[in-house]
């Protein structure tokens, strides 16, 4: 029996979202004792919803299918049989392509995690994805000691924000490049106040001497979102050794490695993907603690969310053409505000 209705956006076939999403009501089926009504308040839209409505990622949802792969949303029913949630609980989505771009929805209870009540609501919405994919990368590659460097392009990105704010947690040094523009002392500035050591333009990596003048070591890790070009500049800089992780190709060109960077200096070059981390370690030790240091790092204030901006659900479009602009230069991560509806 059907009880209530819900907003949400929805696509039919894959295509260009601005085309392809629309808005539809559906009703909401009654609670089955093993479920909880999750009320959704807040949905970011990262470049991989995007690609994913577009059918050029690699998970493809059966259609027609509501987008939205992390949020936060509020508790509002729950089952008879239901453990550990109760009505007015804040819980994230554990798992991938879950569909928060909609008002409402029935889960089994299991497929969402309770968050601690200090984290806000934006915390809360962008928990899954970027923070835990800067921490992955930082972790679980190259053992680092303190003071040793982490070089990364896409420097302003939301991940790339977070690898920032991490790197100085744990005493790495941080070298951020980022595509030139017209405000760029503005946004070296912002990248500075995060926490970062240096932050180049990708001219002015060309001729850096930071690393030959020996005034900071040479990366042993570089964490890559761009690839082509930009990528391959980088690992101009990797130390003997070191390890590129590629996680992503906003540049949409292919990442091209030097035969030499194999032969002479012995570079790994490695792929990172959060779905398949998170897919193999649902039940870890290595995820509880990595969601628990990351929440006390937002309670302490030691970590703050990247540069957003809220957009109500009813203007969805604003930010869905923002998030496909084929040359980036966004400046901001949108969070759909689903309470707007
Ligand atoms: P953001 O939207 O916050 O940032 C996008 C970044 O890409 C900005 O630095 C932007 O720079 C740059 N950029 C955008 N378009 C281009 C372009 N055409 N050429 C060069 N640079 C460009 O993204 P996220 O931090 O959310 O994600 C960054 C990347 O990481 C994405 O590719 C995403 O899919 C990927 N990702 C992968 C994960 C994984 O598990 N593998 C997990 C999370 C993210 P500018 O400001 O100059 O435009």
């Amino acid at each position: 029996m059907a009880t209530d209705c819900a907003k949400s956006l929805l696509y039919k076939e894959y295509g260009d979202p601005i085309a392809v999403l629309q808005v539809t009501t559906q009703t909401i089926d009654q609670l089955a004792s093993d479920e909880v009504s999750v009320k959704w308040l807040l949905s970011p839209v990262n470049p991989a919803d995007i690609n994913t409505i577009q059918g050029k990622y690699p998970s493809r949802p059966a259609l027609p299918a509501v987008p939205g792969n992390e949020g936060v949303g509020e508790i509002v029913a729950v089952g008879s049989n239901v453990q550990n949630l109760c009505v007015g609980d804040k819980v994230v989505p554990n798992g991938p392509n879950f569909g928060t771009w909609r008002t409402q929805a029935n889960y089994n209870f299991k497929d969402v995690s309770k968050i601690p009540s200090y984290l806000s609501l934006v915390e809360a919405s962008m928990l899954n994805v970027n923070p835990c994919t800067a921490y992955r990368m930082l972790k679980d590659f190259v053992p680092l000691k303190p003071g040793d460097s982490v070089i990364q392009n896409g420097g302003n990105s939301a991940v790339g924000q977070l690898v920032i704010q991490l790197c100085k947690l744990w005493n790495y040094k941080s070298v951020n490049i980022i595509r030139n523009r017209p405000e760029i002392k503005e946004l070296k500035d912002q990248l500075a106040a995060l926490g970062a050591d240096e932050v180049l333009t990708e001219e002015e990596l060309r001729t850096t001497q930071l690393f030959k003048s020996g005034k900071l070591p040479a990366p042993k890790l570089a964490l890559n979102c761009i690839s082509g070009q930009n990528a391959l500049e980088v690992s101009r800089h990797l130390a003997h050794s070191g390890v590129m992780v590629t996680y992503g190709g906003m540049s949409r060109e292919p990442l091209t490695i030097p035969v030499a960077s194999l032969i002479f200096k012995n570079h790994s070059f490695k792929g990172f993907w959060m779905t398949a981390w998170t897919k193999e370690n649902t039940e870890s030790k290595e995820r509880v603690n990595m969601f628990n240091d990351l929440a006390l790092y937002y309670k302490e204030k030691k970590l703050q969310t990247p540069l957003h901006k809220l957009v109500p659900f009813n203007e969805y479009q604003e930010a869905i053409a923002s998030a496909t602009k084929f040359d980036g230069r966004t400046g901001v991560k949108y969070i759909l505000d689903m309470t707007k509806s």
